[in-house]
């Protein structure tokens, strides 16, 4: 039994969402029969239920990218480029529904919501022209004796684990890059945003993709049934977005088999702003980089490092920018900041902000979490955060803004990189100079300097330290599906 809840209705009336296992090419339940309700966070409500995949379910999803992986791989470039370029057409033309289905199931600001599908089509259109664009190498050994022909061939049948902070973008890009290479995959989305992956897919159906190239199981058993993935001989690659905790896990099993891994793990972003830096641009980034998705992202800037010169302006700007931001279920047009994805993530912010009160930490806007039904946690501005707050050194994954004074560049850069994670860091000066000499030394595989957002499907997003293994993106996205193969000849 499929539930859809009448809040869905606007969104059903332009989009397919499906519900059931995407396996081969045919929409089934699973073996089980078992299902799983999927929650509006804004107030609780279930909007629908989709199919629960056990351990045969994973295996025939397998088994499926399996099948169809040799004729996939031998297809043209340039008709998978076709097929790439009409699900971001198809996504392109559905935008506003997919935004609307993101906002119900995810929670995120619609504004947020339309950001999101625009990003995420593009990487369609991105790896389509990539595609077509890959080179080989030709040349002579360095001894003269033969030569050395160099081309790109699909690793294989990809696993694909996404989560819920970004249901259509993480999903794109993985599923971009390694359809464009030649690979088959199986997509295991998150389970409190399960839809979003089901429409895409449906889209790439319609675009023509062959049954088998892609396969969507959703689960509420996530360990064992990726397990069972990672394990199966036919499988080749794991390509992981999510936290470090699970990444970390999965790297051990995928250990077993030595399969090609990528891994886009958590982030703990610094701020940095120095006394250089214009105050009013420093301010419309962080905004961005704080309260995009509210908080609720792997970039989001996670501690406000301020030098004293530019502190103070800087917090009552904050403040003042915070306190606009108009927090209610993403649905609404108004609305500008929506729900936590569940009462966990509410329950986690808020004792993070307790540990920084508890050690000296005073709130200047917010601090407590929201009354009422749905999971929400106001904008919340942190001043006097001492160094060894919990919350310098976790993700808060919120709309909590800890602000630390710093003393000079050294102090800045030493507290930037007192982290085990490395994704990104973003950095305001007025002196370019000094940003890009600084920017070298943040220890993050991505820097935005005098910018709060660094997203973009040409550029290679990725962490260093244990923020990751690999980048997604840019060329060396499409390279993660692939594997280098060298012929030594003579002639
Ligand atoms: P998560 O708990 O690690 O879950 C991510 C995915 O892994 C979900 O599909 C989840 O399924 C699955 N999963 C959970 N436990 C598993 C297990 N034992 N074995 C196999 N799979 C498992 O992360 P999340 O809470 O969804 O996402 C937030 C985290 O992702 C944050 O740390 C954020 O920084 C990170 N993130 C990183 C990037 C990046 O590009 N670096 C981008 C976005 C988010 P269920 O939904 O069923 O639990």
């Amino acid at each position: 039994m499929t539930v859809l809840h009448e809040t869905m209705r606007p969104v059903l009336d332009g989009l397919d969402v499906p519900t059931d296992l995407l396996v081969a090419g045919e929409w089934r339940a699973s073996g089980s029969g078992r299902r799983i309700d999927v929650r509006d966070p804004a107030t609780g409500e279930v909007l629908a239920t989709v199919a629960d995949a056990d351990l045969d379910d994973a295996r025939a999803a397998v088994g499926a990218a399996a099948d169809a992986a040799a004729a996939w791989a031998t297809t043209s470039p340039r008709h998978r480029a076709e097929i790439l370029v009409r699900a971001f057409e198809l996504m392109t033309e559905r935008s506003e529904d997919l935004a609307r289905l993101i906002a119900l199931e995810n929670g995120k600001a619609l504004p947020d919501a339309r950001s999101e599908v625009a990003y995420a089509a593009e990487f369609f259109r991105w790896y389509a022209e990539e595609g077509v664009r890959l080179r080989g190498q030709l040349g002579r050994s360095p001894s003269g004796a033969n030569r050395m022909v160099v081309t790109y061939q699909p690793v294989g049948v990809s696993v694909l684990v996404t989560p819920w902070n970004f249901p259509a973008a993480m999903a794109t890009r993985k599923i971009a890059p390694a359809l464009a290479a030649g690979c088959t995959a199986v997509l295991k989305p998150a389970t409190e945003t399960p839809l979003t992956a089901y429409a895409v897919a449906a889209l790439l159906e319609q675009a023509g993709m062959p049954p088998g190239v892609l396969n969507v199981v959703t689960t509420s058993t996530a360990g064992p049934v990726v397990e069972a993935m990672l394990s199966d001989p036919r499988t080749r690659m794991l390509s992981f977005t999510g936290s470090t905790e699970v990444g970390r896990r999965l790297l051990r099993v995928a250990a077993d088999r030595v399969l090609k891994c990528g891994m886009e793990l958590g982030g703990n972003a610094p701020f940095v702003v120095l006394g250089d830096a214009d105050v009013d641009s420093a301010l419309d980034g962080a905004m961005v980089a704080k309260m995009r998705n509210g908080g609720q992202a792997c970039t989001a800037a996670n501690r406000f490092l301020v030098e004293d010169a530019a502190h103070d302006a800087f917090v009552e700007g904050l403040v003042a920018r915070m306190a606009e931001v108009t927090v209610g279920p993403g649905s609404d047009e108004s609305t500008r900041c929506g729900p936590l994805i569940n009462t966990d993530a509410v329950r986690k912010v808020d004792e993070l902000v307790r540990d920084a009160v508890d050690r000296g930490a005073r709130a200047v806007l917010g601090g407590e979490p929201a009354d009422g039904p749905g999971c929400f946690y106001p904008p919340t501005v942190l001043v006097d955060v001492p160094r060894d707050a919990r919350l310098l050194h976790e993700e808060v994954f919120g709309p909590v803004a800890p602000v630390v004074r710093v003393d000079d560049e050294e102090d800045a850069l030493a507290l930037a990189n007192d982290s085990e994670l490395g994704l990104v860091s973003y950095l305001y000066t007025g002196d370019l100079a000094r940003g890009l000499r600084l920017s070298e030394r943040l220890e993050s595989g991505m820097v935005g300097l005098n910018r709060g957002l660094v997203s973009d499907p040409a550029a290679p997003f990725g962490g260093t330290k244990q923020s990751g293994l690999g980048r997604e993106g840019s060329t060396e996205g499409l390279l993660e599906f692939m594997e280098a193969h060298y012929v030594a000849t003579s002639w």
